[in-house]
């Protein structure tokens, strides 16, 4: 055999029995690997994420995770649901009635029973004198409100409040008279269903003047005041929640005297936004449920 012959045979005898070797050391390597991690291995390469799911909630660490940090998503592996794994911050829920940005609309009600904490009467030179109730917000809507209608007055405006806080019992009434007056279809666009009214909330104003003789009508928004509070009334916290021309959004008809506080950052976002305070809203609402 010549000896290039055997070299050859040899040189390819000897890459062989390296590659045999490491592929034995490999296997054996890999075998080591699965037998300390197999149960795990197994576990999470043949069942379904549910399986996984149940399985796993029943080890010690996932039941402490969801004693002391519930989640709304099931972890993935018991590495994620331990002490490693913070849980997301909370957001802040929007769904309490006395939350500033609490929405109500004609699905979003709020509990029959509710009436703010902190209502407090609407100073009396902010108050209609022809309000056929004392006038009550709440106290932040009430001290916003002043500020607002003093610096109104400096100008030589009367911008007074024609009605604010109304509970469900209350505003039940005023539905039923419009129903009564107007038929049901008309007073559905003009006039909330009970639990189902900013005003309940404690913090929407409707606004009118003494040149309007106290009245709630379109007219307010070509006058002096009613451009006025248009114009200024969002730095204040305010926001007209029915504005002209989007009733198919908000359900109402335009309601240019119809304003409800949510705070001076939120109104001048939701005026700068171009869209009406319910859609502004919606978004921001945390664990609310329609009703
Ligand atoms: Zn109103």
């Amino acid at each position: 055999m010549p000896p290039n012959r055997r070299r050859r045979t040899r040189r390819r005898r000897f890459p062989t029995t390296a590659i045999l070797v490491t592929l034995v050391a490999a296997a054996a390597l890999a075998w080591l690997l699965a037998a300390a991690c197999g149960p795990k291995s197994s576990k999470n390469g043949s069942r379904s994420s549910a399986t996984t799911a149940t399985k796993t909630s029943a080890t010690p660490a996932t039941a402490i995770s969801s004693a002391t940090a519930p989640s709304p998503r099931p972890p993935a592996t018991p590495e994620s649901a331990g002490a490693f794994a913070p849980a997301p911050p909370t957001p802040e829920p929007t769904c309490a009635p006395e939350d500033m940005l609490r929405l109500v609309t004609k699905e979003i009600a709020l509990p029959a029973e509710y009436m703010p904490a902190d209502l407090v009467t609407v100073q009396p030179l902010d108050a209609s004198p022809s309000a056929a109730i004392p006038l009550k917000l709440r106290r932040e809507a009430d001290e916003s409100l002043h500020r607002m209608l003093e610096q109104a007055r400096t100008g030589g405006l009367s911008i007074i409040v024609q009605s604010a806080f109304r509970g469900y019992q209350d505003q039940q009434q005023v539905y039923q008279e419009e129903v009564k007056t107007f038929g049901q279809a008309q007073a559905d666009r003009e006039s909330a269903r009970a639990g189902h009214s900013e005003h309940q909330l404690g913090v929407a104003v409707d606004f009118s003047s003494k040149r309007l003789n106290y009245d709630l009508n379109d007219s307010f928004a070509a006058t002096a005041e009613g451009k006025w509070l248009a114009q200024n009334a969002a730095q204040y916290g305010f926001v007209l929640s029915n504005p002209d021309g989007k009733e198919a959004i908000t359900g109402y008809m335009y309601e240019p005297w119809h304003y409800r506080y949510i705070g001076s950052g939120p109104a001048q976002a939701v005026k700068e936004s171009g869209i009406t305070l319910n859609e502004w809203l919606l978004p921001r609402q945390v664990g609310c449920r329609p009703t």
